[in-house]
């Protein structure tokens, strides 16, 4: 079976309630290419707004984060039940923001992951090396490790369904992004990380690109054999750059 390209925005820390709805009223208002899934990923505070704007409709939400308890004395964190009853279907885990800013730890990212299934959530495990890490020939072995910490704990069941994002640091909102062939080189080691655990996960986990996708560049990592979508930060805030990304992915599946 084809894997399905995701394009998956993330509108990070940007949005009041009332632009999230007009964000994503303008998508489910246009004509999405059947061939691509494709979903949004608001802060908290406009979960449940969003989520009555795309009900009915093709697009899925997702959150940004989560935390791994079902509940509990936890000030300002939020839990998968709590997604889960707003009809989050995925949700970011590891976003290297959150590596960087909030020091989540491979250790921390794991637990999330597996609250998330918990729950019934997906999670869109975020992976990538940072620049130094590029410039000092570890990206392989950096992200390779990223992807075996968190498999390592899963059963096969859910590393087929699970999202990965290879998100390489330097690319995240800098308007560097890597190219096709780079993104698509690194995607495919993730694959091959996947099948030493299971051969079916490696032919089914959807692996994303993420690290300035634009609608200039878009069409470049939809060709590539390896990749299968996009996680979009700055291009996902506008709408007609968002749907002109989803459109290029449908185009080269059609
Ligand atoms: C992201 O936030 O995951 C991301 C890839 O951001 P940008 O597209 O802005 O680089």
């Amino acid at each position: 079976m084809p894997r399905v390209p995701l394009i998956a925005g993330n509108w990070k820390m940007y949005k009041t309630v009332p632009e999230a709805r007009d964000l994503a009223t303008a998508l489910v208002n246009s004509d999405l290419p059947a061939a691509v899934e494709v979903a949004v990923c608001p802060p908290f505070t406009a979960l449940a707004e969003v989520g009555r704007v795309l009900t009915g409709s093709a697009v899925r939400l997702g959150a940004q984060d989560v935390f791994w308890e079902p509940q509990g004395a936890y000030t300002g964190e939020i839990s998968p039940p709590m997604l889960a009853d707003l009809r989050c279907h995925y949700v970011i885990v590891g976003h290297s923001e959150r590596r960087q800013h909030f020091e989540e730890s491979d250790e921390v990212v794991t637990r999330k992951v597996r609250a998330s299934f918990s729950q019934g959530l997906v999670p869109i495990l975020c992976v990538g090396e940072r620049l130094e890490e590029r410039d000092t020939g570890q990206t392989e072995r950096v992200v390779t490790r990223q992807v075996e910490i968190v498999i390592a704990v899963l059963p096969p069941e859910q590393i087929r369904p699970l999202v990965i994002a290879y998100e390489p640091v330097w690319a995240i909102g800098t308007g560097r992004a890597a190219t096709g062939q780079e993104a698509n080189r690194v995607i495919g080691l993730i694959r091959e990380t996947l099948g030493r655990k299971d051969a079916e996960a490696a032919a089914q986990a959807r692996i994303l690109y993420g690290g300035s996708v634009t609608p200039a560049n878009a069409a470049e990592f939809s060709q590539q054999p390896e990749i299968d979508g996009a996680l979009v930060g700055g291009a996902s805030l506008d709408a007609p750059k968002f749907l002109a990304i989803v459109a290029a992915h449908g185009k080269s599946r059609a």
